[in-house]
């Protein structure tokens, strides 16, 4: 089916049947269920929500096992891949192609990186962002080289309570939830790489599925696991809403795991700042001082 217009888009995110929406893998109306009934679990007393919590940490722990173990195969699919992507479309171009696919991403991350979280941020707290960013430099350095936002996590836990000055309180409700769901990096990353598969197999997105695009790439980043090369595995879901399910489009997935760490890395450092920056905004809307100890101390010595 096509992704019609953006009103048939919302009305497909409520699925009738959740069975039924697993079984034949409408994913958009899965998310949908699994984010209402992840909440509805919470608002269950303690005994029954305990049962629940520990079915599904089983589940999830089952799941990522499974997953290492394929992601210690995928080498092999990934060489296959290429090779199949490259005798479909000739090197030249291809890799002509996926450079400008990185450079794409590299922009519209530094975009979101140096104008959008700053000024944000500046509105929001009325601070310098230079303060800001000056004390999650640890933290950045530390994503940029793990890919993970949740291997980063106590470290950017520790920045924002040393450095910025912000509660425990709030940073220990802000940062462990947006180390899972918020993924600003990833939703980009995401977006980009779609609109780059269809480009390169000359499939034409109308504005309806750029909107489709847009809301399952949003969730995906919500459901993507803060570890490295989560974002693209999730990109096979966003595909999926928009009917981009052919072994070209496949392919071309794996060519972008080719050249995915240092868009991982770089997308994760956006992803954490964006923690931060919540974290930061959160913290002063509830009034608390953002003194910035560490990195007004750094400004003097
Ligand atoms: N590596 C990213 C993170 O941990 C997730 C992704 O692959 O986009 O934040």
């Amino acid at each position: 089916d096509t992704p019609g217009s953006i009103a048939d888009i919302l009305m497909r995110i409520i699925p009738v049947n959740p069975v039924r929406a697993a079984a034949e893998g409408d994913i958009l109306g899965l998310i949908f269920f699994a984010i209402v009934f992840g909440f509805a679990i919470t608002q269950l007393p303690e005994k029954q929500r305990g049962g629940f919590l520990a079915f599904f940490d089983a589940g999830f722990e089952a799941m990522m096992k499974l997953t290492r173990g394929v992601i210690r195969l995928a080498p092999i699919g990934v060489f296959g891949l290429i090779a199949r992507a490259v005798s479909l479309m000739g090197g030249g171009d291809l890799f002509q192609a996926v450079g400008k696919y990185m450079l794409t991403i590299t922009l519209g991350l530094t975009i979101h990186f140096l104008i959008v979280l700053p000024v944000l941020f500046y509105l929001l707290t009325r601070k310098s962002p230079l303060l800001h960013y000056r004390a999650m430099a640890s933290a950045m350095a530390m994503a940029f080289s793990a890919s993970s936002s949740s291997a980063t996590l106590p470290l950017t836990l520790e920045s924002m309570r040393k450095n910025a000055g912000i509660s425990n309180k709030v940073s220990s409700f802000v940062l462990p939830m947006g180390a899972t769901i918020n993924m600003d990096g990833t939703a980009l990353y995401e977006c980009a790489g779609v609109l780059f598969i269809a480009q390169a197999l000359g499939i034409d997105l109308d504005f309806g599925a750029q909107v489709l695009v847009v809301i399952t790439a949003l969730l995906a980043s919500i459901g993507a696991a803060g570890i490295p090369s989560a974002g693209l595995v999730m990109i096979f879901i966003v595909l999926q809403a928009v009917n981009i399910t052919t072994p070209a489009a496949y392919a071309m997935v794996g060519l972008m795991l080719a050249v995915d760490r240092p868009l991982d890395m770089y997308r994760t450092v956006v992803n954490i700042t964006s923690d931060s920056i919540g974290a930061a905004i959160i913290a002063h809307s509830e009034g608390e001082d953002l003194a910035y100890p560490m990195a007004m101390e750094k400004d003097t010595a």
